[in-house]
């Protein structure tokens, strides 16, 4: 599977679908997120550092670039807002790095360049309330063979335990 749409209706739904992609991630993942300010990125980082038992307070590290949290995987989050170019991302020396973390980049179309295996999530509002529309998507082996089994886990989570936080898979 090459990609897939999820729609959440409230942050708390945002967040179980973070949770569930957690469970999916591995040391030396790149996870791109994109959509405008507000869009809901942090709010997913936040609820993926849960998910794998940070306790790290979870901020867009719009000034600071970059923040490493703790957890069962450590965690390196970045926001692309303020990079001027690709060079720039570079120079923050991150690189060395990114084999042992998994990496949660938000505005990270900027610098996808970077990257040829990456998982990129677009994030839009949608016209109700609070919805937004999650888009998942592939740009290599590693996330075509998992998008399907993860597809399967957000439908499962959301749709069982939480009945009431559910989500509509499209
Ligand atoms: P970004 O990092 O994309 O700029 P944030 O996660 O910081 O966005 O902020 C998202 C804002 O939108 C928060 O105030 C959050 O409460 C609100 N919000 C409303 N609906 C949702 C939703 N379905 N998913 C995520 N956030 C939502
Ligand atoms: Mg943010």
């Amino acid at each position: 599977m090459e990609q897939f749409s999820v729609r959440s209706g409230s942050p708390a739904q945002t967040a179980l679908i973070g949770a569930a992609l957690a469970d999916a991630l591995r040391p030396g993942d790149i996870v791109l997120l994109s959509g405008d300010l507000a869009a809901g990125k942090t709010t997913f980082v936040k609820a993926v550092a849960e998910a794998l038992g940070s306790t790290d307070p979870v901020t867009s590290p719009t000034f600071a670039l970059a923040q490493f949290y703790s957890a069962r995987s450590r965690i390196l989050h970045v926001d692309s807002y303020r990079l001027a170019d690709v060079e720039e991302y570079r120079d923050l020396g991150l690189a060395e790095y990114q084999d042992e973390v998994i990496s949660l980049i938000e505005w990270g179309e900027k610098i996808a360049g970077e990257f040829p295996c990456h998982l990129a999530i677009s994030f839009v509002a949608t016209d109700e309330t609070d919805g937004r529309s999650l888009t998942f998507a592939s740009s290599c082996d590693r996330w075509t063979g998992a998008l399907g089994d993860l597809h399967a886990a957000i439908s499962k989570d959301t749709n069982g335990a939480h009945a009431r936080d559910r989500i509509v898979i499209d």
